[in-house]
């Protein structure tokens, strides 16, 4: 069985006060269930605040980017080394965001995970076609492409520390969902890929989240699709009353 992991991607809004206020309401509010998994993802300068409120609690800590160097002369970077001090257990790579607006490529991605990795953080890789590519028929070209390139060279147990997170970019922040139907072809599509490139075991294990505009409304039925295991959510984990609700979601797997 696969954990479900609900992760909430903050985007460059909330300071560490208003951050350490929203984190306490959503502990508040979801308690000690252990499942699914729940993971926040604030800005750089909020994380270490936001440790200290949910350290001892069911709530874990991520971050949205990471440079791949441990250290050194690069000037407004942040390194897996130093989110883990502040107590990230996971970091979002190559979101599409990144990808669009700031030159991230399959290259770096791929170092990025590698280097998370190396520090014991769970990468949540980011993948997904824009609108031009699924009108053109080129979803899974695109998805095989950010796949491929971003676990080429990861062996059985790396892969195993790894979350992928299917993210069509025409669905991100406009309020269009992909229905449970299309996401779920596409989750299976990158299983499919990985039981023919890393085995079973690996296409069996990946914890495969959907994201793209996923509310309340629409958290349980995509949850209830066979290889759908979470949900990375944006706009609707900014609000923490919302984010608690996709977190209470309730489906039956069939
Ligand atoms: C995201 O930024 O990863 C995301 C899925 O955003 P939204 O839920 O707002 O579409």
């Amino acid at each position: 069985m696969r954990r479900p992991i609900i992760a909430g991607n903050w985007k460059m809004y909330r300071t560490p006060e208003e951050a350490v206020k929203a984190v306490q309401r959503l502990g508040r509010i979801l308690g000690r269930v252990r499942d699914p998994e729940v993971v926040v993802c604030p800005p750089f300068v909020a994380l270490h605040a936001v440790y200290q409120v949910i350290e001892s609690g069911r709530i874990r800590l991520g971050a949205q980017d990471m440079f791949w160097e441990r250290e050194g002369a690069f000037t407004g970077e942040v390194s897996a080394y130093m989110l883990r001090e502040v107590g990230c257990s996971y970091v979002i790579v190559g979101h599409s965001e990144r990808r669009a607006l700031f030159g991230e490529t399959n290259e770096t991605v791929a170092r990025k995970i590698r280097a998370a990795l190396d520090f014991h953080l769970t990468p949540i890789v980011c993948v997904g076609e824009r609108l031009q590519d699924r009108e053109g028929g080129r979803t899974e070209a695109v998805v095989e492409d950010h796949v491929s390139g971003a676990l080429g060279g990861l062996d059985p147990e790396e892969l195993e520390r790894v979350v992928i997170a299917y993210e069509p970019v025409w669905a991100i922040g406009t309020g269009k969902t992909a229905t449970p139907k299309q996401a779920n072809e596409v989750h299976l599509f990158i299983r499919n890929w990985l039981k023919e490139h890393h085995g079973e075991a690996a296409a069996s294990g990946m914890r495969i989240l959907y994201g793209g505009s996923v509310k309340p409304e629409n958290v349980s039925t995509l949850m209830s699709q066979p290889d759908i295991d979470g949900a990375l959510v944006g706009g609707a984990s900014l609000d923490a009353d919302s984010f608690a609700s996709i977190v209470q979601y309730k489906t039956e797997k069939p």
